[in-house]
């Protein structure tokens, strides 16, 4: 298999994903011996879709959460969404 970016000869191999900082695990991917492009097979990405969706279902869920105990301890502050989300990834 070759390159689709530059040509270059490709190498099957696991490669790590990460998700929000998170690693996700090691897939199987290709990836070029020449500009290290990386493409991950279609099984692969699949399981990057299902698995990189629950992390963020995660943290969402942890988000409302913080926003609730947030508005609770300091119901005169607003927290920008960001903070929020830094918070929630925080406690993870
Ligand atoms: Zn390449």
């Amino acid at each position: 298999m070759e390159c689709p970016m530059c040509g270059g000869k490709m190498k099957r191999g696991k490669v790590p994903y990460f998700h929000n900082r998170k690693k996700l695990g090691d897939f199987e991917a290709d990836e070029c011996t020449k500009c290290k492009e990386v493409f991950f097979t279609e099984e692969a990405s699949d399981q990057i879709d299902e698995l990189a969706g629950g992390v963020k279902d995660e943290l969402v869920e942890e988000t409302l959460r913080v926003a609730k105990e947030a508005e609770e301890k300091h119901p005169n502050r607003r927290m920008a969404l960001k903070e929020l989300k830094d918070l929630a990834e925080g406690r993870k």
